[in-house]
């Protein structure tokens, strides 16, 4: 089969042939149709630091993707050949502590698709049945393969209530862009984004922020007292990684608010403790999707009015990998989709 694969321990990534996968009889081999890029594929590309501590070779990448169920090992139940599926990327053990009381976003030894084990940029990517979603008929592919990182943007914006909350969301990346889309559709009062890109600011006005603000040149205090918000925001959804938009958010919250922290900033990023304390505020880590929680509700949401299709800018079909990463690279997009079946 074609595939996307880091065949060496260098910057790059190579289209090669490649054996499909083989399945166990816990496992369910997928046929991709659609696959999107994550900031983590960028990473893997360029053979950074965590990349070169994380990922082994060679593997095949890519972790968000939608494809067609065309063969189920013999354990597997509940799934037909021919559904249409994406699947839950983080592959847990079932046996650890969290994974045993259901908490399985938890488990100490989560194995990524794409990551830690072979991926989706492939023509076929095999996964555990228990990690595999179906998706309803009338999500489109596009929409499927971007399950992944909405799933990212549902459990961070989920975490707090956001019923007529004022939210501030640092980072218009797409998965900034897709948490105000949540936001707004479960019915926060006020959304305000930040970012330091003209382009994704103007996507998050299409996504249904109330306000689209540059963090370099332009005044959270200001947009707050416009909107006419005595207080502070109530809930944050840090999705930036950016340790000053971190720091401009506790600036802004209101006593007793919750901040819930998607982005990755670098391991030692200051913070003013005094402001955490004082204030009283609550932070939450959020990693991956609950299991399988997230995945039900962003279902449910998306049949339901939920629209996340703006965040989609680009399509390439797959062997153009090279222009879709340099898309990419600009920072100039949104989510950019590679097709398998061109
Ligand atoms: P992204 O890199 O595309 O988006 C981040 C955005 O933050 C960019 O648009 C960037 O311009 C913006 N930004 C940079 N500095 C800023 C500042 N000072 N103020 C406001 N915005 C600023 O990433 P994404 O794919 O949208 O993901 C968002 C974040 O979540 C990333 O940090 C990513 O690594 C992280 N992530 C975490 C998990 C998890 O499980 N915890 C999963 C997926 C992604
Ligand atoms: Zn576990």
């Amino acid at each position: 089969m074609r595939a996307l694969v880091k065949a060496r321990a260098e910057p790059g990534i190579w289209w090669e042939d490649v054996p499909v996968p083989q399945i166990g009889p816990n496992d369910v081999l997928i046929e991709v149709r659609k696959t999107s890029i994550c900031g983590t594929d960028l990473h893997i590309v360029a053979w950074d630091e965590w990349a070169q501590a994380t990922i082994p070779v060679p593997m095949v990448i890519g972790h968000e993707y939608v494809g067609v169920v065309r063969q189920l090992g013999s354990e597997v139940d509940g799934l037909t050949v021919g559904q249409r599926v994406s699947g839950e990327g983080h592959v847990v053990c079932g046996r650890c502590r969290n994974c045993q009381a259901g908490r399985r976003h938890l488990c100490i030894n989560t194995s990524g698709v794409g990551v830690n084990r072979p991926g989706a940029f492939a023509e076929f990517v095999a996964i555990p049945g228990s990690n595999v979603q179906p998706i309803p008929d009338d999500i489109p592919d596009d929409i499927g393969s971007i399950l992944d990182p909405l799933g990212n943007a549902v459990h961070t914006a989920l975490h707090f209530d956001l019923v007529g909350e004022d939210v501030l969301i640092t980072g218009a990346g797409p998965i900034g862009m897709m948490a105000a889309a949540v936001a707004r559709h479960v019915g926060a009062r006020y959304i305000v984004v930040t970012d330091v890109n003209a382009y994704r600011l103007r996507l998050a006005a299409a996504m249904g922020a109330d306000r689209e603000l540059d963090a370099t040149t332009e005044s959270i205090e200001a947009t707050m007292r416009e909107l006419g918000m005595r207080e502070g925001f109530d809930v944050g959804l840090e999705m930036s990684g950016s340790p000053s938009a971190l720091h401009d958010m506790i600036t802004h919250m209101d006593n007793g608010g919750g901040i819930a922290l998607l982005g990755i900033p670098p391991r030692q990023a200051p913070i003013d403790w005094n402001d955490i304390v004082f204030k009283g505020l609550n932070l939450q880590g959020i990693y991956g999707r609950r299991m399988f929680e997230t995945w039900y509700k962003m279902l449910a949401m998306l049949e339901t009015g939920l629209d996340v299709a703006p965040v989609i800018t680009h399509h390439f079909a797959a062997e153009d990998y090279e222009d879709a990463f340099a898309v990419m690279r600009t920072g100039e997009c949104g989510k950019v989709i590679l097709d398998w079946q061109t």
